[in-house]
């Protein structure tokens, strides 16, 4: 079987021009093609199979979405309970406890404000020139600079230069406290208070409960967004702890199950994984050979591997 990976659903705003995301349409003709050539396997089935140690079913399928953002309950709630479909959604869940957005997501959120990413990338360098003057010459986009960047994350294909001269930026000119000293800067400047932002974007712990309510399942996608790959075992252990237990106190009990952040797994998660009872964690590396799934490394497809008409042939995948 296959998991997909889902991130924002929706269209764009005048908020947000530039929106990484699965439109509406694009979201409900991917869940009829699903429907039409793979069966949906539901969360407690999955478990079932891992913990006695029985083959996912070979055509099956199941739906995953990061962030629980507002779009999950507004669109995507709608379309899967029209299919009679489950969805397992996966919480930041210190943007609930304590108001905070990690700055990579307040990145991508700028980002998608932009119409055009050179605006952003404007935006982007007069921040350089305020808090990092010395380092503001690299940050400009001209030309050059943009040039320079062509290689950054090449194994990522999908970026344009552009995109490679943000995060080349981001990954080489600048600190991790310069990094995120700026996006917040720039957060605030342009949406202002991040509680209202965040009341706006991301799902309540009251819509989680409908989620539930709903027959979807809920589970961590860590507290701080942390990238557990570069935080040693006892800081992922804690951070993931804390996101289990803010997810049980509101919602009863959670599905032991994660979504790693950015999908980075590392060897040194397994102990606190077993130890909080984690049984199944995803990472968003593409589907290995079918026969190595391992409860702590399972693959994810991105949205992009999928055909949006439903009329469309089996894909292989
Ligand atoms: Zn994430």
């Amino acid at each position: 079987m296959f998991f997909m990976m889902y991130h924002l659903i929706g269209d764009p705003t005048a908020e947000m021009p530039s929106i990484k995301a699965v439109s509406t349409w694009a979201f409900a003709g991917q869940l009829d093609y699903l429907l039409k050539h793979h069966e949906p396997v539901g969360h407690d089935e999955i478990l079932a199979c891992i913990r006695e140690g029985r083959e996912l079913p070979e055509n099956g399928f199941a739906l995953t979405f990061d962030h629980a953002t507002k779009d999950h309950i507004e669109i995507a709630l709608p379309e899967l309970r029209a299919r009679g479909l489950q969805g397992l959604f996966y919480v930041i869940t210190g943007v609930l406890e304590d108001g905070y957005l990690p700055e990579i997501e307040k990145q991508r959120f700028m980002e998608a404000h932009f119409a055009d990413y050179r605006e952003f990338l404007e935006a982007f360098h007069a921040a350089c020139v305020a808090a990092v003057p010395d380092k503001a010459a690299q940050a400009e986009p001209n030309e050059a600079n943009i040039a320079a960047a062509r290689g950054h994350l090449a194994q990522h294909k999908f970026y344009s230069t552009p995109e490679r001269f943000f995060r080349r930026n981001r990954d080489v000119v600048l600190n991790m406290e310069e990094y995120k000293a700026i996006m917040n800067q720039m957060f605030v400047m342009l949406f202002g208070d991040e509680e209202r932002f965040l009341r706006f974007h991301f799902m309540s712990v009251e819509d989680l409960r409908t989620m539930r309510d709903a027959g979807m399942i809920v589970g961590s996608h860590g507290h701080n967004h942390l990238f557990f790959d570069i935080e040693d075992a006892s800081a992922c252990r804690t951070d993931l702890a804390k996101s289990f237990a803010f997810l049980d106190t509101h919602l009863g009990s959670a599905s032991r199950s994660v979504t790693y952040p950015n999908g980075r797994y590392a060897p040194h998660l397994e102990a606190p994984l077993a130890d909080l009872g984690v049984e199944i964690a995803f990472t968003t590396e593409p589907i290995p050979s079918r026969a190595d799934l391992y409860r702590y490394r399972v693959p994810r497809l991105d949205t992009t591997v999928l055909p949006t008409d439903p009329a469309a042939p089996m894909v292989a995948v």
